[in-house]
């Protein structure tokens, strides 16, 4: 592996651009001067990392990767690809214009704020669990962190200002897009985006998504083959919203961001990258994490499409 403290240290003075997300207060009190790196291999099952890359904070965005792949194990992959479509969005991830444009009565995608929760409201109790203690069960094996857990004050904050994902899912539901309760499915998606992660979780999950479904840690099947396709190719089309374009042709990697200042990418059969960086552009990707992808991908020839 090359060295990545080196590659971090020369990406860190970019923490200066951007700023932390700032519309709830555990996200606007988060310091701007942290960047780390995991990077789990396939090839010999090894995980390297650097400095502040078990730091936790909020997972956010990347939860509807998540969610995505709990609901396709759930209810099977027709009938989520039946009521989210795979369409780009060539605007904000909580823009309610995504809705009004659409032509096929469907949220665009599973990654902008009204897909999601439309992904979320396809999961429903069983076994006696809610559905987000079985997101939370899912997410830690997939994440192979038993520590990842929910952050009460993120999610009341969430919650207090969720009203722009409240008008989405309510839009959803009077476009009978969403036939259930949207407050019960609100309330899980606010819980889920407010899990903690470590840039080592979001390595690994990039790591089964790369194993094809697989998780390398155990060799145990935890999603379809089917299931990781689809969803790497959406985290290459709009994972990085409006950018997902610019980065496709730059860094070629199919890579999925959260407000909380994560990346997760997966290299298809090599490798599972996680980065935490909090400062964001004006699209709400992390900045030097970006820039730490961009080299990594220079550096270990990562582009899919070379
Ligand atoms: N909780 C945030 C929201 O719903 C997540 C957005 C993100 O990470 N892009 O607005």
């Amino acid at each position: 592996m090359i060295d990545l403290e080196k590659l971090r240290d020369s990406n860190f003075s970019l923490t200066k651009n951007g700023h932390v997300a700032s519309y709830i207060p555990a996200l606007a009190r988060v310091s701007a001067d942290q960047l780390g790196i995991a990077v789990y291999d396939l090839k010999n099952n090894k995980l390297y990392k650097t400095e502040q890359s078990d730091i936790r904070f909020a997972i956010e965005s990347i939860s509807k990767v998540i969610t995505l792949l709990y609901a396709i194990k759930q209810r099977g992959f027709d009938e989520v690809n039946n009521r989210v479509s795979t369409r780009q969005t060539g605007f904000a991830f909580n823009s309610i214009l995504n809705l009004e444009i659409e032509h096929e009565n469907k949220p665009l995608n599973p990654f902008v704020n009204a897909g999601a929760i439309m992904t979320t409201s396809l999961i429903k109790p069983q076994d006696e669990l809610t559905p987000f203690e079985q997101i939370l069960a899912f997410a830690q094996e997939i994440c192979h962190d038993p520590d990842l857990s929910l952050d009460e004050e993120i999610f009341y904050s969430e919650d207090e200002t969720g009203d722009i994902d409240r008008s989405l899912a309510y839009y959803l539901k009077a476009h009978k897009m969403i036939q259930d309760n949207v407050t019960d499915s609100l309330r899980t998606y606010f819980k889920q985006c407010s899990m903690k992660v470590t840039a080592v979780s979001l390595a690994n999950l990039g790591a089964v998504l790369a194993n094809d479904g697989v998780k390398p840690w155990d060799n145990e099947r935890i999603i379809s083959s089917r299931a990781a396709t689809f969803t790497k190719s959406l985290m290459m089309t709009t994972g990085l919203y409006n950018e997902s374009g610019v980065y496709s042709a730059r860094i070629g990697v199919p890579t999925k961001s959260g407000v909380g200042g994560g990346l997760m990418s997966a290299v298809p059969n090599k490798y599972g990258i996680g980065i935490f960086s909090p400062s964001l552009d004006k699209d709400g990707n992390s900045v030097a994490g970006l820039g730490l992808l961009t080299d990594l991908s220079d550096a270990l020839k990562l582009d899919i499409f070379k």
